[in-house]
């Protein structure tokens, strides 16, 4: 990923220790701008999509899914709404819109259908 300041595009570069969530802090030594470079920026490719998406039928913690792929949270969850309307209308009847177990239910519904073909 090129590491660039979002302030003066300058490419000098320092890591600048983490942020509160773990986040790698970046300070430009131009401007001295300090940021977070977003993984939500990132172009995730159809291979780690098509990963994440059996991953996600393996009841790990969306939270374990991007860490994993070093995607973020709301990627991911814009990804799985995404996969949701792919599905046909009649599996959509069984998504509960709780919490996060709710992509483990969707997947498992279209699992289900996979199978019967
Ligand atoms: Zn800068």
């Amino acid at each position: 990923m090129e590491c660039k300041c979002p302030s003066c595009h300058s490419l000098l570069i320092k890591k600048n220790g983490h942020i509160h969530n773990g986040k790698q802090n970046h300070r430009c030594l131009k401007c001295g701008r300090q940021f977070v470079l977003e993984p939500a920026q990132k172009i995730i490719d159809d291979r780690t999509k098509d990963l994440i998406r059996r991953v996600l039928l393996e009841r790990i913690s969306l939270e374990g899914v991007c860490r994993a792929f070093e995607v973020s949270m709301p990627w991911l969850l814009e990804f799985i709404d995404t996969l949701i309307k792919e599905l046909p209308e009649d599996l959509k009847a069984e998504v509960v819109s709780e919490d996060d177990d709710s992509a483990v239910i969707i997947f498992e519904a279209e699992n289900k259908t996979e199978v019967c073909k």
